[in-house]
């Protein structure tokens, strides 16, 4: 096992890695931005660097600074968390001949993932199914036009190698089809470096499901279940829950077992996630793209089986073998996430920045908090607006749904906007309660709303 290791990242993630280290006896130094330096994640750490200004290219994304950082400090590996460094192959590779060991999967695991054509030819190999679409990316209005007749409208124009719901185009005829091109090639190369796209069918009103998986360096890998994060806003998840109402135990182990061949074909190890769309239409799946790395909705796993996902990562990566059995993963009850965002949902999402003057976050029986704000905490315009993940655990969905409003009810935020009252509406909703949504669930919630003021 590591002594020292170093945490290239801020806020619930930087702290979460440090609770983990300090069960598993794992010193740790965190990195913080000038914008940062009254952060918990730097309080708690071992030891601390400030590694540039507020905004992340001079911080958190800063290679030169961290590497620095972690040369100075002596650390045998570099957590990156998730965002930031997390899926970038560049660090990864710069990690490795530094001989400081990145704890996620290899550059080339990451490298190949990242592009989501390759990932896509990957599992189509393995027998996942994939969603119909082009096999190679598309450069011309002749390609695009040809793909689109072959599997029909509506498609979809993706970034090869996008993220964060970015860049995304639906197109539901010749015409949008060949205007919306170049713009999403342009938009590629903006956002991504890089303006390959490619084409698939449009799947409507599909469930996103994924898939948690761990490997270790000895060639073992296990299947943890899914997560479904299906309701989302402008294709950002907001909630997420495990198990998925429409999975049963025999399509997981088969799911899964598609999965495990699929990253076993290119040695993957470490946790990642494999994300899926499930068409209710004709109960099919296809496999979307992979995340080499720790997702922010990991702990409702960790709530369902038991697993710390993050102390499995950690040991995977110091190359110790994975003591678990794939026999021995149980889903028990259900376990559901709310992210608390600062932002003020009836004003469009409009991002709430601020001081903090009072905070009461939720207890009791089956609830956990991950955060990094204390009453005094000035949430920064810097970065994401995610303040806190409410995580409840329960029995039944039922049971966890009751204890969700119950904890929501006592989390208090005061005076910035949060999410927490439109969480507090989806906990009402017939249509979630019943588990019938899709990931066009949020936008008819807030479209039947805006109806009910008129
Ligand atoms: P990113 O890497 O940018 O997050 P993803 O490929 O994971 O992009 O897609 C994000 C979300 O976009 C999905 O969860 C889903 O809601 C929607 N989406 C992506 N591809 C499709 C598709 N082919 N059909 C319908 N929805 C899609």
């Amino acid at each position: 096992m590591f002594s020292k290791i170093l945490i290239a990242n801020r806020g619930e993630i930087a702290l979460r890695i440090i609770r983990a280290c300090r069960e598993l006896g794992v010193r740790t130094v965190s990195v913080y931005s000038e914008a940062d330096k009254d952060s918990l994640h730097v309080r708690f750490a071992d030891e601390a660097i400030c590694i540039g200004k507020a905004p992340s290219s001079s911080s958190y994304l800063n290679i030169p600074a961290i590497i620095s950082a972690a040369e100075i400090t002596d650390v045998e590996a570099i957590h990156p968390g998730y965002g930031f460094l997390a899926e970038n192959p560049h660090f990864a590779e710069i990690c490795e001949s530094c001989q400081i060991t990145f704890i996620g999967p290899t550059s080339e695991n990451i490298r190949l993932m990242g592009d989501k054509m390759t990932a896509r030819t990957t599992m189509q190999k393995s027998g996942l199914p994939i969603v119909p679409g082009s096999t190679s990316t598309i450069k011309t209005k002749e390609e695009a036009l040809k793909t689109a007749k072959s599997i029909g409208y509506p498609v979809i124009i993706k970034a090869a190698a996008g993220g964060g719901g970015k860049g995304m185009r639906i197109c539901h005829n010749d015409i949008r089809l060949i205007s919306s091109l170049m713009t999403a090639q342009a938009e590629a190369e903006a956002n991504f470096g890089n303006p390959n796209v490619y084409i698939e069918k449009y799947i409507e009103k599909p469930r996103h499901i994924e898939i948690q998986i761990l490997a270790d360096k000895h060639g073992k890998a296990l299947h943890l279940g899914e997560r479904d994060c299906s309701i989302q806003r402008r294709h950002q998840k907001l909630l997420e829950e495990s198990p998925s109402p429409v999975v049963d135990h025999k399509l997981r182990k088969r799911l899964g077992e598609l999965v495990l061949k699929g990253i076993k074909s290119i040695n993957y190890v470490g946790v990642g996630t494999v994300e899926l769309l499930f068409d209710s239409k004709n109960n099919h799946f296809y496999f979307m793209e992979m995340n080499t790395r720790i997702q922010v909705e990991h702990p409702v796993t960790e709530m369902v089986t038991g697993i710390d996902l993050i102390k499995e990562q950690i040991r995977v990566a110091a190359g110790e073998r994975l003591k678990i059995h794939q026999e021995d993963i149980r889903l028990h009850g259900a376990s559901i996430e709310c992210r608390i965002n600062a932002e003020d949902y009836e004003n469009n999402f409009l991002p709430s920045p601020g001081k903090i003057d009072f905070c009461m976050l939720p207890g009791g029986p089956g609830v956990r908090v991950d955060t990094h704000i204390y009453p005094g905490y000035t949430i920064s315009p810097y970065y994401d607006s995610l303040v806190a993940k409410l995580i409840v655990h329960g029995n039944t969905r039922q049971e966890a749904i009751k204890t969700m409003q119950r904890a929501l009810n006592e989390f208090t935020i005061e005076p910035i906007k949060t999410t927490i009252p439109f969480h507090q509406r989806i906990m009402e909703n017939t249509d979630f309660l019943k588990g019938d949504v899709s990931t066009h669930f949020v936008q008819e919630l807030l479209k039947d709303e805006s109806k009910g003021e008129e």
